[in-house]
């Protein structure tokens, strides 16, 4: 670059410097073809023309004039004959310029020879200066061209000149060059190396590969540049491994990884922030058929499911349960095995058709996973399809719904333990039945129902007959026993909305929901046969035994269910006074009785 602005500025030079040479000769011949046409006139007009020849002599002696000659017009001979020898047509650009009356100039130029620059100028015939042409050239009209004068100069001292000029602007230039290129070789060049290599290392960086490093600079400022930028990128592939490393271990999904770790990283703490987020959502959330909810949902739109049911596996008694439904039961739990359950092993349908005997639709696409949450706790998730072809898509997306199920399991573990101290606290550990608490929690909202649907309760309360002497007679375990046979009688004869509480040693009390005056003596005595005729294994004997029930009616017999308890349990009394094994229902004569 700096080599092609040099030869411009040296032909721009060179241009100038001839152009201005040439002006100068210019007006060096234009003075003195002037000087020797008044010079001529002066002769003609002092009557001394003939002398003129010495005077051109003289004039070619001059320094720098190589040559002068005069030329004729046609005109002029015909008025004033040839003239001298050397006023006779030389040549074409004599010819040409009387011809048309105008200057020509013509150079000769050599570099290694003499130089020449020739200018033929025509004299003109004109009636406006000093003297009247007119005068002397009668023939001739304004504007006539009358002769012409050619003048030859030597130009080897401009070209002499220009050539010293350029020689000394050249080596000016090229010691400049010199040092302009010393300075970007010293100065700029470790900047350009610097530059190419951080392209180099950052072009690598931009296609994933961060381990390429700058290569070090003899420069000071470059050297600290590098440093830096292969710090941070030491820094930058250290963070990436450990993200790599260390982070995708809580991970079990294997993400489709890219060429560049620092896109995988960002993939990768996306997948963790986002479980992390649910986990902190589902540790939140009230109810555990809210996680099971928000599992669901996770799965759905994250592998583009529609249909998805989660089921619960209890693994010490067997039990299985939907926790989950999305549209419908597809499984028969009750009556059938379910194939996930049994083998702890994922069953998908587009392997064998119809490979599970619990699905309800024969030939249905499924892909059914189980998860080990606890010791007595397995989580089913089932996934059914319209298309057998999404299912291999649905495998390769199976650790996905790990990860978020092992982000649950903790919090559904908690929540079952939860679960498990609340009904402990509630229930009785003998008979499973509900125990006093669980009564006095329900008194309210028993009310409130009463109250609000005018619902009436029916109030049993039961004893069994002369229990110590089963205690006495056959031992602890055998009355532990009695107590367990009242318990799953009661359970027997009662629906699911009544209400059956273990109120003290071997006394019960049965809240039967929604209970007419006409039905309550009923099942009083349906729960007392059934239980006289339960054969009760004690040692090697069989034995029978009878309870008591004393009957009252919640809100008919009073508004208060703690009083109608009361009531029962005062006419329970009365039946034990009067012969026990048999119901007696509440009468207002019987609080009296009491009172006597
Ligand atoms: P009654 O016909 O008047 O009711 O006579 P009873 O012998 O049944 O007398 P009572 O109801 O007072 O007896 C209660 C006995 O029940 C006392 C206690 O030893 C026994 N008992 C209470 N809880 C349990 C239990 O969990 N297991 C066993 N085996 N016995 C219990
Ligand atoms: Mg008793
Ligand atoms: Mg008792």
């Amino acid at each position: 670059m700096i080599f092609i602005m040099f030869i411009l500025m040296i032909l721009n030079f060179t241009y100038n410097f001839r152009d201005y040479g040439i002006k100068n000769i210019d007006n060096k011949a234009l003075v003195l073809a002037k000087t020797i046409e008044h010079s001529l006139t002066n002769q003609m007009l002092n009557d001394v023309i003939n002398k003129r020849e010495i005077f051109l002599k003289q004039l070619e002696d001059l320094p720098n004039i190589n040559k002068i000659w005069l030329n004729r017009q046609q005109k002029v001979i015909e008025l004033y004959g040839n003239g001298l020898s050397n006023q006779t047509i030389k040549d074409d650009i004599d010819k040409r310029v009387l011809e048309t009356g105008i200057a020509e100039k013509h150079i000769q130029e050599s570099l290694f020879s003499n130089s020449t620059y020739r200018i033929t100028i025509p004299y003109k015939a004109t009636s406006t200066g000093v003297i009247n042409c007119m005068n002397c050239h009668t023939n001739a009209k304004e504007g006539d061209t009358l002769g012409a004068i050619s003048i030859i100069f030597p130009i080897d001292d401009v070209k002499q000149t220009g050539i010293t000029t350029i020689s000394n602007t050249t080596i000016i230039a090229l010691i400049l060059i010199i040092i302009i290129g010393f300075l970007i070789n010293y100065l700029i060049s470790p900047f350009l190396i610097l530059f190419d290599s951080i392209k180099k290392v950052m072009g690598k960086a931009q296609d994933g590969d961060y381990s390429k490093r700058i290569e070090p600079s003899k420069n000071k400022e470059a050297q600290d540049v590098s440093l830096w930028i292969n710090i941070l990128l030491e820094k930058l592939q250290t963070a990436l491994d450990n993200i790599d490393s260390k982070i995708s271990i809580f991970l079990s999904a294997e993400e489709t990884k890219t060429k560049d770790p620092l896109i995988n990283a960002e993939n990768l703490i996306d997948r963790i922030s986002a479980i992390y987020k649910f986990r902190r959502t589902i540790e939140h959330d009230e109810k555990l058929e809210d996680i099971y909810i928000r599992l669901a949902h996770i799965i759905k739109s994250n592998l583009n499911v529609t249909d998805i049911n989660i089921i619960e596996a209890n693994t010490k008694n067997g039990n299985l349960n939907y926790v989950y439904i999305n549209k419908e039961d597809f499984c028969d739990l009750e009556n059938t095995i379910c194939r996930a359950d049994k083998t702890n092993e994922i069953v998908d349908s587009s392997q064998f058709q119809n490979i599970c005997p619990s699905c309800r639709k024969k030939d249905s696409n499924y892909l059914c996973l189980p998860y080990s949450i606890s010791n007595d706790l397995d989580l089913i998730i089932s996934i059914y399809t319209d298309n057998s072809s999404e299912i291999p898509a649905l495998r390769e997306n199976i650790n996905f719904i790990k990860d978020y199920v092992e982000a649950s399991k903790t919090v559904i573990i908690s929540y079952k333990l939860m679960q498990i101290l609340k009904e402990n606290a509630i229930t009785d550990p003998l008979t499973k039945l509900y125990n006093r608490k669980h009564l006095e929690d329900q008194m309210p909202k028993i009310t409130e129902q009463a109250n609000r649907a005018s619902l009436s309760f029916g109030v049993l309360m039961l004893d069994i007959d002369h229990f110590k002497m089963v205690n006495d007679t056959y031992g602890h375990d055998v009355g532990d026993i009695a107590i367990k046979r009242i318990a799953s009688t009661l359970r027997e004869n009662t629906r699911n909305s009544d209400i059956i509480v273990r109120f003290g040693g071997e006394e019960f009390l049965v809240l039967l929901y929604n209970c007419k005056e006409e039905s309550l003596l009923e099942i009083s005595e349906k729960i007392r046969i059934s239980f006289s005729e339960q054969k009760i294994p004690a040692g090697d004997e069989i034995i029978t035994k009878t309870i008591s029930i004393g009957t009252s009616i919640f809100p008919q017999d009073n508004k208060d269910l703690i009083k109608c308890i009361k009531y029962s349990d005062t006419a329970l009394y009365e039946a034990k006074k009067t012969g026990r094994n048999k119901t007696v229902r509440y009468k207002k004569e019987l609080n009296k009785k009491e009172s006597i």
